[in-house]
């Protein structure tokens, strides 16, 4: 008997075909005797759709009741899902989020898993049912409905599979693997066997879409093996785990990221004294705003006045338009820019660390694809510039030409 959890992605339950065939695919891939649940996306772009629908509505939507429009697509699936299964003569129930016990914090579109209470998923396992639980939203304190984020199902069933300790997680997809770099960007990429959780958790917070970040922290946290592997074919994947355990350790450079979400800000003419920086980022963290790339540039000496560039995430623009002009009053700067039309490409690897030459190769291969950098940053196991969007697949194909030559 195993106690597996399988998610299925939105391009795999996008049509009520493709429904009964997930329904198949897993009587077929399972016995009777295991405990099986399986967690699913909304069918297709239905949550681009919702996120349409309240645009039609106001650009300054409450973000918990985009919460309470956006749980409704998972609510969708799960349904269609079970009766897909009960059709087939197998018994299986549905869960929203809350009734699968999953807790959340209250920062609605953006919650995180604070706790699991897997009850009644164990109580409906024990009565030999196929359990379909929505994936991407949860419950806060406040009794209130929350999502988790773009790509969120990931982190519902890796959560899950650890609360259960169940013996793999598997992520159903529309690729048959994690590769190094998007396959739709670089059709050279290459499919890896295998991935660190630190190296995957890396290439997903530098937009390699495939997992959402934290989900690749709640596999590490759990130590719950994850295999990635595609919806349309048996043919095994990408296993996600703490150590290699084959060759694969032999590529310095793992993968090639890209981040076409991000937006650079520009606080121009800030003052030059001791807090500042502080006044800046305690009101961007004070409202939940992850801030990435930072970089502060003296403008002008005599006068001691700097600017601050960095990054954050798309969806928190117009909350930071309005944070950053605050401030800026606040602290009188001279001006504050917003320019969406970057995108942030990456190299990571574990392997680059005390390797000082990679930085150089990376920039080389920009420079002779004729590609401006505007900001550099590194962490231990990757380095990311920001370029000018329209020139974001060329710098990917030739910083994944460079690293990845025919060896
Ligand atoms: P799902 O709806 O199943 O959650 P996603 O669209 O969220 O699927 O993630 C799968 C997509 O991730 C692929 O179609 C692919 O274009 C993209 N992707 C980005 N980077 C990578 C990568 N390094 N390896 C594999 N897929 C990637
Ligand atoms: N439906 C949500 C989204 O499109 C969650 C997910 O698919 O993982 O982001
Ligand atoms: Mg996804």
């Amino acid at each position: 008997m195993m106690l597996i959890v399988k998610k299925f992605g939105g391009s795999s339950v996008a049509t009520p075909e493709k429904i009964k065939a997930v329904a198949d695919r897993v009587l077929r891939e399972t016995s009777p005797e295991d405990k099986v649940v399986i967690v699913v996306s909304a069918m297709g772009d239905t949550t681009d759709e919702l996120m349409n629908l309240a645009n039609a509505i106001s650009a300054n939507r409450n973000t918990r009741e985009m919460d309470m429009l956006l749980a409704t697509g998972e609510q969708i699936s799960i349904a269609l899902l079970a009766m897909a299964f009960q059709a087939k003569g197998r018994d299986a129930i549905s869960l929203t989020g809350p009734q699968a016990g999953i807790k959340t914090s209250d920062a609605h579109t953006k919650a995180s898993i604070l706790d699991i209470c897997p009850a009644r998923v164990e109580a409906e396992l024990a009565k030999g049912r196929v359990v379909v639980v929505a994936g991407f939203q949860g419950i806060a304190h406040t009794n209130d409905i929350t999502t988790l984020g773009r790509g969120g199902s990931d982190t519902t069933a890796v959560a899950i599979a650890g609360a259960l300790n169940a013996d793999v997680c598997e992520i159903f997809t529309d690729v048959d693997g994690v590769y190094s770099a998007d396959p739709r960007v670089v059709p050279s990429a290459r499919r890896m066997k295998e991935i660190t959780y630190n190296e995957m958790l890396e290439m997903a917070r530098l937009g390699a879409v495939v997992m959402q970040p934290r989900s690749v922290e709640m596999g590490k946290r759990y130590q719950v093996p994850i295999h990635v592997r595609s919806t349309f074919s048996s043919a095994s994947g990408t296993i996600i785990r703490e150590e290699y355990t084959m060759e694969e350790k032999e590529f310095i450079i793992r993968g090639v990221a890209q981040d076409n979400n991000v937006v650079k800000i520009a606080v121009l003419g800030v003052p030059d004294k001791p807090g500042i920086a502080y006044k800046v980022f305690s009101a961007l963290a004070a409202d939940h705003i992850a801030v990435d790339m930072i970089v502060q540039s003296i403008r002008n000496s005599d006068k001691k006045i700097n600017d601050i560039v960095f990054t954050i995430a798309k969806p928190d623009l117009d909350q930071v338009k309005e944070i950053m002009a605050k401030i800026g009053q606040e602290i009188g700067v001279i001006g504050l820019e917003f320019d969406e039309d970057v995108a942030k490409v990456s190299a990571v690897g574990a392997g680059m660390f005390g390797n000082p030459g990679i930085a150089a190769e990376m920039f080389g291969a920009l420079g002779d694809a004729g590609i401006n950098i505007e900001v550099i940053s590194t962490s231990e196991i990757s380095i990311s510039c920001l370029v000018r969007k329209d020139q974001a697949k060329d710098a990917v194909t030739a910083i994944h030409n460079r690293f990845f030559k025919q060896r």
